[in-house]
């Protein structure tokens, strides 16, 4: 097989021992009996779903958070075999498949059980399906809003001959990175109104992701939804800190493909944006917005032999030029995210730059960027 990307050497080099780390920072922070399971969807917020995954079970998570099914089957097809929960809706059509792959769902309404119990009927699938029942107490995006609806749903899980197996119940917090909890103590209430409902609370019980695990530890339940941080990345960005040293588990690294001297007046990339007011050193990288790495970033930095030096010209979809402080040869360094020497540049200023969060840069670098771990 080709694996595009292999003969560039641009690359994203995780550092699987900064994910154990801050894995177990957490495990030791959280209550013992309180599981810990590692979210890795979004190709483990562009890290490496499989290798992340396995990371986190040898630091300790018990199970998995996805977004879609198929990230499920990944995880079952690399041979874990851990507890998966899917928290996207799935389509109800896939009810024999997620059964028969043992991998647990949210649920958010009646009408997902009436279809998911009928496919299951029809298909005379003998293993149980496991749901989480999803209840939107303010993140407004997925799940039961209303003790009544929520009383119904109970109820058909816990009859008899149900094809359900009861095993979780959550809800997501929207605001539980920023300092004032006015909002979040709104949800946390409508989640004691809503599960006051279940005469018998299943085995998860969970309302957890990073930022409300970090700064909202006492509302845990047994099971957090370890995501962000687990990376490394701090969940509010820069407004609040993190009880520990969080490790950021990814770097970026290229090489410059092409050395030159501009002499004065001269322009660099589309549009002409840029004119050297001086005869100047410009280096090319070997990377672009095809890669994730946004247009947006003119003007921005990168280290080149650990010294910063400005993105000149726009960003094209393959390669960028930078300004040289001195003549370097071709192949020399460059680090577009992590250390290099004294100096680095974080996800997060890059983000910055951007006008986004840390997430959106992570998840957003191609497939086309090589990963390469270290332990
Ligand atoms: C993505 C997600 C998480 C993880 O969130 P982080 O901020 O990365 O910790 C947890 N729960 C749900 C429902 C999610 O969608």
């Amino acid at each position: 097989m080709v694996v595009i990307g292999e003969h560039r050497h641009t690359q994203v080099k995780i550092d699987l021992q900064a994910i154990k780390h801050n894995i177990n920072e957490e495990m030791t922070r959280k209550d013992p009996l309180t599981e810990l399971w590692a979210v890795v969807k979004a190709n483990g917020y562009g890290h490496g779903i499989i290798q992340v995954a396995q990371a986190a079970k040898q630091a300790g998570a018990t199970g998995f958070c996805v977004a879609i099914l198929d990230e499920a089957l990944a995880l079952r097809a690399a041979g874990l075999v851990e507890p998966i929960l899917v928290l996207g809706i799935t389509e109800p059509e896939y009810a024999p498949l997620i059964a028969e792959k043992d991998i647990s769902v949210a649920v958010g309404s009646q009408a997902w059980l009436d279809q998911a119990e009928k496919v299951l009927a029809a298909n005379h699938v003998a293993q149980p399906l496991h749901v989480h029942l999803a209840l939107d107490t303010g993140m407004g995006r997925i799940g039961f809003q209303t003790p009544a609806e929520l009383a119904v749903a109970v109820k058909t899980l816990a009859q008899a001959n149900s094809p359900f197996d009861f095993q979780g119940i959550f809800t997501h917090f929207a605001t539980a990175d920023q300092a004032d909890d006015t909002y979040f103590t709104h949800q946390l209430d409508n989640w004691k109104a809503l599960i006051a409902v279940v005469p018998e609370l299943p085995r998860y019980v969970h309302v957890s992701n990073s930022a409300t695990s970090l700064w909202h530890q006492a509302c845990n339940g047994n099971m957090i939804r370890f995501g962000v941080a687990l990376y490394g990345l701090n969940p509010s960005g820069t407004d609040l800190s993190a009880p520990y040293q969080l490790q950021p588990a990814l770097s970026l690294t290229a090489e410059l493909s092409f050395v030159k001297k501009l002499a004065r007046g001269k322009s660099i990339s589309y549009g002409a944006t840029y004119t050297a007011d001086q005869d100047e050193w410009i280096g090319t990288v070997p990377i672009g917005y095809a890669d994730g790495y946004e247009r947006r970033l003119q003007g921005f930095h990168v280290l080149v032999a650990g010294q910063f030096c400005e993105i000149v010209g726009r960003v094209c979809m393959d390669q960028m030029m930078v300004r040289l402080p001195k003549p370097v040869p071709v192949g020399t360094k460059v680090t577009l995210v992590g250390s290099d020497g004294d100096q680095e540049i974080s996800l997060q200023s890059i983000a910055d730059y951007c006008g986004t969060i840390h997430y959106e840069i992570a998840c957003g670098l191609a497939p086309r960027l090589p990963r390469v771990y270290t332990e």
